[in-house]
């Protein structure tokens, strides 16, 4: 079998078989097929599409098969996950994952690194000091077990497929296809060994998504994908229209999500962890839920989170599990020891009036330029650049006022990441209409 063959076909649209879509995730997994007729590939899968009842399953196991697939089932518990298809200022990862695990639901969790203007938990959690996220799988599995948490990204022995095509897309614009990626969250996904996933579908400017048709499609896509494979699964539909909470970036979004852990954070970081771990909880079948009648198990186990982010056993558990994989947990304590930028900058407002808009993915680009994200797949992320939003949509401004602070390595990233946030900040007479967080529940 050649790769030139299988490109050719699938970009004449063809469907490809069971055989020559595992040739083509076992040469991503192992280097025998090159990165220039993997981005190819990429490219023609982007613009043909997969047939969906037979190559995108068949697609989807052989990403799947390109690694180890866990069974967990030794520990005990049922074992939850949940994935973001990808937003700007989504840190919900770091606080949800910890606060699930401290209310009795194992979190075995496979992220991803930034993608597009997108951030990514794995770039996110490795801007504190010494955090590891290429852990063997044998410390995965233990980790899970005793702190109920572990997050790890994809690596040689799981999902390593999706290594590569994650980082080939993020650099070739292949990104926004519902096949790509359905296979490729899912890939990492079902190799965890998981019971059941809840998916955070995201919608609007900073999403992959934009509209909520095609955001349902994936929702939806995604959803019967994981019930075939025999696991429980849910999507939320949420809104990404303006970024989540007020900073973007790396080692700010780590200083956020401690915020949250300490029972504080912005409204809507707070509120989408809350939404994402009741479904977690119910889907894991939470000790502390047993015995609670089902109309009543929503409330209950939001009462569970709240107490856990009231009473600091949540960001106990987040500073073990940093810890544990390697990380400096002074940071946790005192985030004023995460890294920090050379150089900080404030945008201030040019007029008066009200934000009405804060364009996600200008905002998520705007990061980027800064250095919190790649240009090339081998480039580094600059863990403390980024930026803190301090005015949200919605707000009344006066001309002068600080509607952000830039934070980067040097002047040059600053002008760039400045004209970027300028071009993403609309102010104008009058508040927006106000947008709701939860638009639609798939499950
Ligand atoms: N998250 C992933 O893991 N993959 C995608 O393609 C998008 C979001």
């Amino acid at each position: 079998m050649r790769a030139y063959d299988l490109i050719r076909k699938k970009r004449d649209g063809a469907a490809l078989a069971a055989d020559e879509l595992r040739f083509l995730a076992q040469g991503a997994a192992t280097g025998t097929v090159a990165d220039e007729q993997l981005a190819a590939f990429l490219m023609a899968v982007f613009f043909r599409g997969m047939e969906e009842r037979f190559e995108l399953p068949a697609w989807l196991d052989a990403m799947l098969r390109s690694g180890q697939v866990l069974d967990l089932s030794g520990i005990p518990g049922r074992k939850v996950d949940k994935h973001s298809t990808g937003g700007v200022g989504d840190k919900i990862s770091l606080p949800l994952a910890p606060l699930v695990a401290v209310c009795g639901v194992k979190v075995p969790m496979v992220a991803g690194r930034g993608l597009g203007h997108t951030g990514g938990t794995l770039d996110k959690l490795e801007s504190i000091p010494g955090f590891r996220t290429d852990l063997p799988l044998s410390r995965f599995t233990a980790q899970v077990e005793r702190l109920g948490a572990c997050i790890i990204g994809q690596t040689a022995e799981i999902a390593p497929a999706d290594r590569k095509l994650y980082a080939l897309r993020d650099a070739t614009a292949t990104v926004e296809s519902v096949p790509l990626i359905a296979s490729s969250i899912l890939s990492k996904k079902l190799a965890e060994g998981i019971d059941a996933l809840v998916l955070d579908v995201k919608v609007g400017r900073g999403a992959f998504m934009k509209e909520l048709p095609q955001a349902r499609l994936l929702a939806r896509t995604m959803v019967d994908l994981c019930r075939a494979a025999g696991r429980g699964c849910t999507a939320l539909l949420t809104d990404m229209e303006a970024p989540l909470g007020a900073a973007v970036g790396n080692a700010v979004e780590v200083a956020e999500s401690i915020e949250v852990l300490r029972g504080g954070g912005p409204a809507g970081v707070r509120e989408l962890t809350l939404l994402l771990g009741i479904e977690m909880l119910i889907a894991g079948e939470a000790p502390g839920l047993r015995g609670v009648a089902a109309g009543a198990k929503e409330a209950a186990a939001r009462g569970l989170l709240e107490a856990a982010l009231s009473n600091g056993t949540a960001l106990e558990r987040f500073a073990a599990v940093v810890e544990a994989q390697g990380g400096d947990a002074r940071c946790i304590a005192d985030p004023s020891l995460l890294p920090r930028p050379n150089q900080v900058r404030v945008l201030r407002a040019g007029q008066s009036g009200f934000v009405r808009a804060l364009d996600a993915e200008a905002v998520g680009l705007a990061a980027v330029e800064l250095g919190a994200g790649r240009a090339r797949k081998e480039d580094p992320v600059d863990p403390a650049a980024g930026l803190l939003l301090r005015k949200r949509v919605g707000e009344a401004v006066r001309a002068g006022d600080v509607l952000a602070e830039l934070h980067a390595q040097d002047a040059q990233r600053l002008d760039q990441g400045e004209a970027r946030l300028r071009s993403a900040t609309t102010i104008g007479d009058g508040p927006p209409v106000a947008r709701p967080l939860l638009l639609e529940r798939i499950g």
